[in-house]
């Protein structure tokens, strides 16, 4: 039985009066009128690449056309006299952005690039020693993750083979185990310097158990880090209550803050007044207060603060504001109930088809996203491109995976009900 709600139990249908029924009960659905979906033809689009590239808002126009307007008007006053002083920028989301990721503002800073953050992280955490110096990270990492991770180890002069632990699920299995990841740790014990995962996987859509890494990561000395690209506005997190260490995120897929957008970066607040913690640093994360007095010797702000490095990159940053406008006035705790509905109603329908396609996502909620990963047993491409033929635009993931991303805020329950009906005619059933 698929029991969607506590309050009212009741059971998926795969009909179109029932997603419809769902929409209308859906207190979140108002929020795709913030959105510019897709058209094609005229048609309405299924959009499903929320975990790619999030949809734009409508209010990032007007948020881009103020500081438009500051800049022709005010010229560098704007960095003192615009309606959103660009001296003071980074301090207009913080709070915002905190409550995203479940930390403090003093805890948070959008600045940079995901890539770019997760360097300056490693510059500041990854402290190998002779006897301790590995990283761990799953096996199936995002690329930029991996390349990353490699040229860190050799950046202290180490060969990447021996620095980097992979996790790899077991034989037949697409996902990690908890339990694996954890006696991994434990294994690990004397020589590990440092956990960075993704908060969920790009590719199986597999969401960890953070709280848990990271306290068996702390147990043997080790830092926790996690890139949050496929996490952040996706799951409800906790950084400061599950105690991690620190965490990069982008802003473009779950975030909404388009293209190339800005980053987020957590750094526990046990970090925050350690001037002694090395970093690359910039006059952006000095002092504040004397940063314009253009003086030698660097005084980093507390926080995470501390680690800017340049000016506000304002116009990313203003799309960034104004989307996580949406998010604070939504909730991230109602959009994640929704979620949980939206990509359960998903699985049941996908189930219709199992004999061929098997999903690769775990089926505990707890243990995933918005993402489904499906693995299609005979050619997937074309699966795929049949469904964008469809006006069903899905991702496809090289060697052979299919990724489907229901996003709280603009998808809805007559979006999933319209795959099903796609996957009917496409195996003609
Ligand atoms: C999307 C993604 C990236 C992309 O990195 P950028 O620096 O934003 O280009 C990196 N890592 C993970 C885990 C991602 O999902």
């Amino acid at each position: 039985m698929h029991q969607i709600d506590n309050v009212f139990p009741m059971e998926y249908q795969n009909s179109l009066s029932f997603a419809q029924a769902l929409d209308q009960t859906d207190p979140l659905a108002k929020y795709k009128e913030q959105f510019y979906t897709l058209k094609k033809d005229g048609k309405h689009v299924v959009y499903l690449c929320g975990n790619s590239l999030g949809l734009q808002p409508k209010n990032a126009k007007a948020a881009i056309d103020q500081e438009l307007k500051d800049w022709a008007e005010l010229g560098v006053d704007g960095h003192f006299d615009g309606k959103n002083p660009w001296k003071l920028y980074h301090h207009f989301l913080t709070e915002n952005a905190a409550k995203v990721v479940g930390a403090k503002p003093s805890e948070v800073v959008i600045m940079n690039n995901l890539t770019a953050n997760l360097h300056l992280m490693m510059v500041s955490f990854y402290k190998p020693t002779k006897t301790r110096f590995k990283i761990m990270m799953e096996a199936t990492a995002f690329p930029s993750d991996q390349y990353a991770m490699e040229s860190q180890a050799r950046f202290h002069g180490l060969d990447p083979n021996e620095a980097i632990i992979e996790l790899k699920p077991r034989e037949g299995e697409f996902t990690l185990r908890t339990e694996d990841v954890l006696n991994e740790i434990e294994r690990h014990k004397d020589s590990l310097a440092i956990v960075m995962m993704g908060g969920v996987n790009y590719y199986s859509g597999q969401a960890f158990d953070m709280q848990a890494i990271t306290k068996a990561a702390h147990a043997v000395g080790a830092i926790a880090g996690f890139d949050l690209a496929h996490a952040a506005g996706n799951l409800q997190l906790s950084l400061h209550d599950w105690d991690v260490d620190f965490a990069v995120w982008c802003t473009y897929k779950y975030l909404n803050s388009g293209p190339g957008g800005t980053s987020g970066v957590f750094v526990n607040e046990r970090f925050a007044n350690r001037p002694d913690i090395v970093r690359f640093a910039g006059w952006w994360g000095h002092d504040e207060k004397e940063r314009f007095l253009m003086k030698k010797g660097f005084k980093p702000m507390e926080g995470a603060a501390g680690w800017q490095l340049s000016n506000a990159q304002i116009f990313p940053m203003a799309i960034h504001k104004a989307s996580l406008e949406i998010f604070a006035e939504a909730g991230i705790e109602n959009l994640r109930a929704k979620s949980e509905k939206l990509t359960g109603f998903l699985e049941f329908i996908l189930q219709d088809f199992k004999e061929y396609l098997t999903i690769i996502t775990p089926n505990d909620p707890k243990q995933r996203g918005c993402q489904l990963s499906i693995i299609v047993k005979e050619n997937g491409k074309a699966l795929f491109d049949y469904l964008c033929s469809q006006n069903i635009i899905p991702d496809w993931r090289e060697p052979d995976v299919i990724r489907m991303s229901p996003v709280p805020l603009y998808n809805s329950f007559e979006d999933v009900f319209l795959i099903g009906n796609a996957l009917k005619i496409y195996f003609k059933r």
